[in-house]
């Protein structure tokens, strides 16, 4: 039985968006069994369920407010025209909605789909795509396999999600246009929140921004002769203010800095073009501004 009054948390129960959204939750403190793969989960230390869905069905339940949040990619947002509110991009699961073309197909513009049969699983955004371009071509509703369906001569082109495009080279499909980007994105229901709920909420979109920030940075130190100091300090991005702490040696001083992961070899490298030595760079937990 789910308990009311808990703030309840949509994920994926199994796919790719599975292992990074545990990641994520339990990064920012939430105790859960995610093994077990039952249907929901309490967590141990904060009054939240995890409720664990097909991708496709969380939209729908975060903007019902059956849960409040909900973690997604913008690619099933946007199939199910859902109103929710996305919250914070999480830059995993990252991928395209492209059209592909088989081999050899010329395709210059979308003006070449016209009136021809484009295979998908996301028929509302490719025709959304279709209306936007102002041509004509009927899409063909496929619940999987899409890009075996030109070989069948069920479809003239797919459209369909693409990451490192290897399905696509597998079935001498070709990546031609492309119809949006997604990522995984948390989204919150727009049904106003109890207090505590909404409190818990920004608690949770707050633990969040720490672990992106860590996750996308590095801490950087090293040491350098004063005199050398001004040069090192310019390579730095200009938004760092870094420390500057003594060293036993007063002609030398120990430089400490958070930069972006990635930046970090370049600037490991130009650092120690500068003079620095002793360069280390290392992972950060958490990140609180
Ligand atoms: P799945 O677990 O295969 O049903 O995929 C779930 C979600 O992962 C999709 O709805 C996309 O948001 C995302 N995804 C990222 N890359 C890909 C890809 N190459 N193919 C399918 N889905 C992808």
């Amino acid at each position: 039985m789910l308990t009311n009054g808990k703030l309840k948390i949509a994920i994926q129960k199994k796919g790719r968006l599975f292992d990074d959204s545990v990641e994520l939750l339990q990064a920012i403190g939430l105790e859960f069994d995610a093994k077990s793969r039952q249907l929901f989960s309490l967590c141990k230390n904060l009054p939240i369920e995890i409720i664990f869905l097909r991708d496709d069905d969380i939209p729908e339940y975060v903007q019902d407010g059956v849960c409040q949040l909900g973690i997604v990619g913008q690619n099933e947002i946007a199939e199910r025209s859902a109103n929710v509110v996305e919250t914070r991009r999480l830059g995993f699961s990252q991928c395209r909605l492209s059209i592909a073309a088989p081999e050899g197909r010329s395709y210059a513009s979308a003006r070449d789909l016209e009136g021809t049969r484009i295979a998908t699983s996301y028929p509302t955004v490719l025709q959304n795509f279709i209306t936007e371009k102002g041509i004509s071509a009927s899409a063909v509703e496929i619940s999987g396999s899409v890009e075996i369906c030109p070989a069948l001569g069920v479809s003239d082109f797919i459209c369909d999600l693409v990451s490192t495009g290897t399905t696509l080279k597998n079935n001498r499909l070709v990546e031609v246009d492309e119809v949006m980007k997604s990522e995984a994105v948390i989204i919150q229901t727009t049904t106003v929140l109890s207090t505590e709920k909404q409190a818990l909420v920004n608690k949770l979109l707050a633990r969040v921004d720490a672990y992106l920030t860590a996750r996308d940075s590095k801490y950087l130190m090293l040491n350098i002769k004063k005199t050398s100091l001004d040069a090192a300090v310019a390579i730095l991005p200009s938004l760092n203010t870094p420390t500057i702490l003594p060293l036993s040696d007063p002609s030398m001083v120990s430089l400490h800095s958070v930069i972006q992961k990635r930046d970090a070899w370049n600037l490991a490298e130009q650092l120690q073009a500068a003079g620095a030595e002793g360069i280390l760079i290392s992972d950060i937990e958490k990140v609180l501004i």
